[in-house]
């Protein structure tokens, strides 16, 4: 478990210290702001749909260490999927943090694959937020996508 446990840590610092997809995008399908006020992390999140598939997500912003690296791999994660599947991922994903994973996350739905690297971080209940973060402004970013455009 130890073993384990320094490879998780070493993916973080990894993709603390060198985030992937961490840009700004010039235009974007859509977009939104994050922030989380216990710890001061920001984020900001880019989605380039085509159709219902995330073709490209991007993040800019400044936070601690678990919300960056969540921030990066969050971003490898979703690219390629669907809007639903990557929806679906972070249900999953927070289940998991949250310590609690239903039977059915065992043997389906879209695999947590690098994400496993934050199952230790339920036991630091302020460490969620910052681990959720990019999570909870991709969704918002996605569902803005949904509203019906107004022309009021
Ligand atoms: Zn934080």
């Amino acid at each position: 478990m130890t073993d384990l446990h320094d490879l998780y840590q070493e993916m973080i610092l990894d993709h603390n210290k060198r985030p992937r997809n961490c840009r700004r995008m010039a235009a974007p399908s859509c977009s939104a702001d994050g922030h989380n006020p216990l710890c001061g992390d920001r984020i900001k999140v880019y989605v380039d749909l085509e159709g219902d598939v995330v073709k490209d997500v991007s993040f800019e912003g400044s936070g601690c260490a678990i919300s960056t690296a969540s921030a990066s791999l969050m971003t490898e994660s979703v690219k390629g999927k669907t809007v639903s599947e990557a929806k679906a991922l972070f249900g999953k994903f927070h289940r998991m943090i949250t310590g609690q994973r239903e039977a059915t996350d065992q043997n389906g739905g879209p695999e947590l694959g690098k994400l496993e690297v934050f199952s230790g971080v339920g036991r630091f209940p302020t460490r969620v937020k910052c681990a959720t973060l990019a999570w909870h402004t991709i969704k918002a970013a996605l569902e803005d996508q949904d509203k019906p455009v107004t022309t009021e």
